[in-house]
């Protein structure tokens, strides 16, 4: 008899793109389904980025990469990370990946194992458990619910932490609720940490630059918890690149060259090719990332407008990425048609198979009372996909 490992076994589904997916198959039965389910820019890779990449192709750039990276790309890496956030880092120091999917996971496989423990804060990303899991590691949920903007305070963080703590995952701007954590409630968490020199601070930055209230700044700028921080960041959100498949860390030495040892052994250096276009990203103008963040602040403001106009919907106003996380408890626990809304899951369900609107249940990140719904699309999809969910969720009794 066939069987799977128990690693294997134990593992969800992504439920962000079994979504999509979802939403997909029913746009293939000419169902017309506004995808607010999986979360990437809808703007094209920009063209100087693109003409890099095809420079490359043509320069023969497709022999094996080092195993972290172009030294070229890493030293555009440790640039940024000096100009824009202030950081020194050397290039032995960075180390360059499938995503930054790969790298939260590099970081995790490299660090924990059975018997270790790593605070997340919920609502989370759904990956991380699940990575959590795949390194033999038990998920210790720390909640912050809509009243504390869904942001942990140091004194959570603190109660959370025992012996066996390893490590905490920490993402600014958050994925699925857009919080942003300020320098103050980054020293406040710091302030904690420092008291625990071998807990390890993962901080998933790859909303960095789809942010709204100025400056990003990174857990990384403590100069008394630095050795403790490891930064996950990448070019999919930022420069409109999720397929091109290139994320990195900037990591204490241990663990880059922990990382750099792993992917060595199963998955090699990235694409030759996404590399010279993510160093063109870096290296080139900046205005794309601008104009980006510009057309998501003015979607964000037509989305929460919308939403807040929907009868008993609790609605953040989040500060980045590119997502609304409302609450949605009052509709929960209501039916269609004898159709029982038992959580967050079947609401999202519901409103895709008769408001034909894809959105994630915020079961998946830990957050069984919201839904998330991504507003990286045009305009006059927001508008239509709102007026679906309106229509949906007053149609429950
Ligand atoms: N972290 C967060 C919080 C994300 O939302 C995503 C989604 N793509 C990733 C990491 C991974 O990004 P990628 O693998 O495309 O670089
Ligand atoms: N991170 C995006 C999301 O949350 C992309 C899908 C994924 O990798 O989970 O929707």
């Amino acid at each position: 008899m066939f069987q799977l490992s128990e690693r294997l076994a134990a593992l969800s589904p992504s439920e962000t793109l079994a979504m999509s997916q979802k939403s997909n198959e029913l746009k293939a039965k000419g169902i017309d389904v506004i995808n607010l389910s999986v979360g990437e820019p809808d703007f094209f890779t920009p063209d100087h980025i693109k003409y890099a990449a095809k420079q490359a192709v043509d320069d023969n750039f497709s022999f094996y990469s080092p195993v972290p990276g172009y030294l070229s790309l890493c030293k555009a890496i440790t640039e940024k990370l000096k100009n824009e956030n202030n950081l020194n880092y050397n290039t032995g120091q960075i180390v360059c990946s499938n995503g930054a999917k790969q790298s939260v996971c590099n970081v995790l496989l490299s660090i924990i194992g059975p018997g270790n423990e790593v605070i997340v804060p919920a609502p989370y990303w759904v990956s991380y458990v699940e990575m959590v899991k795949l390194a033999g590691g038990t998920n210790v949920i720390v909640s912050a619910g809509i009243e504390q903007d869904f942001k942990i305070t140091p004194a959570q963080l603190e109660t959370a932490i025992t012996p066996n703590t390893k490590a905490l995952i920490l993402c600014s701007p958050s994925n699925p609720t857009g919080s942003v954590y300020s320098r103050e409630e980054l020293r406040g968490l710091a302030d904690v940490l420092v008291k625990y020199t071998d807990i390890i601070v993962i901080a998933d930055e790859i909303y960095e630059h789809i942010n709204y209230v100025g400056q990003h700044e990174s857990i990384a700028q403590f100069d008394d918890i630095r050795e403790q921080v490891v930064i996950v960041n990448g070019v999919s959100k930022s420069y409109a690149m999720t397929g091109w498949r290139l994320g990195w860390i900037a990591a204490p030495q241990w663990i880059a060259s922990a990382c750099n040892k792993l992917q060595g052994q199963y998955t090699s250096g990235p694409s030759s090719i996404a590399q010279k276009a993510a160093e063109a990203a870096y290296t080139g103008s900046q205005d794309c990332v601008k104009i980006m963040r510009d057309a998501f602040h003015r979607r964000r403001n037509l989305i929460i407008n919308l939403a807040k106009d929907i009868p008993e919907l609790k609605v953040a106003i989040p500060d980045g990425a590119f997502y609304i996380f409302p609450d949605c408890s009052a509709y929960i626990g209501k039916s269609f048609k004898g159709r029982k809304i038992a959580h967050s899951a079947d609401l999202a369900m519901y409103l895709l198979e008769e408001g034909h609107v894809a959105s994630v249940g915020g079961l998946a990140f830990g957050a069984p009372d919201c839904v998330r719904f991504s507003y990286a699309t045009s305009d006059e999809n927001l508008v239509e996909a709102m007026k679906r969910v309106k229509t949906a969720l007053l149609a429950l009794e």
